[in-house]
């Protein structure tokens, strides 16, 4: 096979997982949790529920930003790569993005696991350069007295972004505010969508 003939990414995968269990350096059974709740529990519904409640709860936000880990599992949400959770709160004066420039770090419960583009070593190398821009090129422009601090995730600490909440919410169910909160707007490339 050259270098040139590469299996697809799941022939590869299925590969390395049949060696690792045949070396006994893996149970066959230990993926099924992580495949479980990667695809149904860890979604970015879940940090936009924390933000709701932080939005309309102040005594919950004083938690979350104090330690977002135990703020989090009150909702229910913890698990792997959610042990050290930092929530991290915009400002009308500082704007915040998170970004692992090593791999491919979220907090798996609050956020799901990561999108293709957080992954790419494009965004990667990029938001830290130039974060201004590649808002910009993701959709997001900023007023130029915003400042913006770029924050790097990694597998000590899990951040996620406490958007600012819309104008025009006041009133609102939290499960009304949950719906306007996305993946990006945790990450930090969007805003919490306008109320319509
Ligand atoms: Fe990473």
């Amino acid at each position: 096979m050259s270098t040139n003939d590469v299996a697809p990414i799941a022939a590869r995968a299925a590969a390395v997982r049949s060696a690792l269990i045949e070396q006994g350096a893996m149970a066959a059974d230990a993926l099924d949790p992580i495949i479980h709740w990667g695809a149904e529990e860890w979604k970015p519904e879940n940090g936009a529920r924390v933000v709701a409640k932080a939005w309309t709860d102040p005594e919950f936000k004083a938690r979350l930003l104090a330690d977002a880990t135990p703020a989090c599992a009150e909702l229910g949400y913890h698990g792997p790569q959610g042990e050290y959770i930092v929530a991290l709160e915009d400002t009308p004066s500082m704007h915040n993005v998170i970004v692992c420039t090593q791999c491919s770090c979220t907090a798996w419960p609050v956020l799901g696991l990561p999108p293709d583009w957080y992954k790419s070593p494009e965004y990667r190398a990029r938001v830290v350069r130039e974060p201004r821009r590649v808002l910009h090129e993701l959709g997001l422009d900023l007023d130029p007295a915003v400042s913006v601090r770029v924050w790097e995730t990694s597998a000590e600490t899990r951040y996620m972004v406490i958007p600012m909440r819309p104008e025009g919410t006041e009133g609102w169910t939290e499960e009304q505010l949950a719906e306007l909160v996305t993946r990006e707007a945790l990450i930090g490339t969007a805003l919490a969508t306008p109320a319509s």
